[in-house]
């Protein structure tokens, strides 16, 4: 196995955090971060009630702090991703309240400036780059899918016509008997390719939305990428797969303040994000019942949670002070599964 250079860690579930800087404008606000430790410790404190008890220590397997850019995060992210071409299935997912980061890690804010690429560009560089130079007997073929999860709904980002079937969670009816969720598959041979058809998915997801910025907090996007190797001297076929998901935003609704489509929203958000974590929690408990099927999210990633599969939670945090509460229970959420 070339590409399989990550330590396995306790089932295969790695968690690193990433602290935003403020925003231009933020100058000023009080922090909730203390200390950034080298070996992902992180201490958090709520400056508006100071005190001996509002230090928290967490520790993940790594911590980013403000400064650090989009290719160091990519750089640890890489043979995780790489392992994909070995066969292996691979999540990679960002998790945390709106406005935390999570796109900018799995996307970047801006896709025609290369430095700024998030993880899902960077990965497919990547993969493109390695299957095309390092494995002469190998020949690759990528696909790429991407959905929407909006209120316990699949949506397919990459078709054009607005009023879709209602999708289901498989589509088992691929050449080879390929599961893969269900959902159009498109072929890419360049990045140029996935730039093309990320900017579709992006547009779709605007439809119907009065902003897209509101709707894309409230619901789940996956980018699937799919990766099929033939070995010309054996003939032998490896598959792997890699969901890079930006998850809806974690914050929890007031059930007092909102009623009616925010209300079910709200609800559907929590169920789906509660279900990720148990699912989380018991695979890194190794029980033997592991909860899948309680929302679509976790049966349209199951193949790549649990298993052989890697899988990488982001953990986004917004240093301020405002946010102290929110971020808190992110933590939580992360310390709970890691
Ligand atoms: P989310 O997707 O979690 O709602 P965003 O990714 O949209 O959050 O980030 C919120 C804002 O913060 C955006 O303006 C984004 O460009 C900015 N931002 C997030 N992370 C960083 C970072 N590491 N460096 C610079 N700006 C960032
Ligand atoms: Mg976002």
């Amino acid at each position: 196995k070339l590409y399989n250079e990550v330590q396995d860690l306790k089932g295969n579930i790695r968690v690193y955090c990433r602290i935003r800087p403020f925003l231009s404008g933020q100058s000023g606000k009080q922090t909730t971060i203390q200390y950034i430790g080298e070996n992902g410790e992180l201490v958090v404190i709520n400056p508006s009630k100071p005190g001996k008890d509002s230090h928290r220590l967490f520790k993940f397997n790594k911590v980013f702090g403000p400064a650090a850019s989009q290719e160091e995060v990519f750089l640890d992210t890489q043979p995780l991703i790489r392992s994909v071409l070995d066969g292996y299935n691979v999540c990679i997912f960002a998790y945390g309240q709106t406005g935390s980061g999570k796109t900018y890690t799995m996307t970047g804010p801006n896709a025609t400036s290369v430095v700024d690429w998030g993880v899902n560009y960077r990965a497919l560089n990547d993969l493109f780059n390695i299957s095309q130079t390092r494995r002469s007997s190998i020949t690759y073929e990528i696909c790429v899918q991407m959905v929407e999860i909006y209120n316990e709904q699949v949506r397919d980002l990459l078709r054009n016509d607005t009023f879709q079937k209602r999708l289901g969670i498989w589509n088992t009816s691929q050449p080879n008997g390929l599961a893969v969720p269900d959902a159009s598959l498109h072929p890419v041979k360049s990045t140029t390719d996935v730039l093309e058809l990320m900017n579709v998915g992006l547009m779709n997801r605007a439809v119907g939305a009065t902003a897209l910025n509101e709707r894309s907090s409230r619901s789940h996007s996956i980018l699937t990428v799919h990766v099929r190797g033939l070995d010309l001297e054996t003939n032998a076929v490896l598959r792997g797969c890699l969901h890079l998901v930006d998850l809806a935003g974690s914050e929890r609704i007031d059930r007092s303040e909102v009623t009616g489509d925010r209300l079910r929203e709200a609800q559907h958000i929590n169920k789906s994000l509660s279900a990720l974590g148990d699912v989380i929690f018991s695979l890194a408990q190794k029980s033997a019942h592991v909860p899948y099927r309680n929302s679509k999210l976790t049966q349209v990633l199951q193949s790549s949670l649990g298993g052989q599969a890697k899988t990488l939670m982001f953990v986004q945090l917004n240093p301020d002070v405002e946010s102290y509460s929110e971020t808190v229970s992110t933590l939580k959420f992360a310390e709970r599964v890691s």
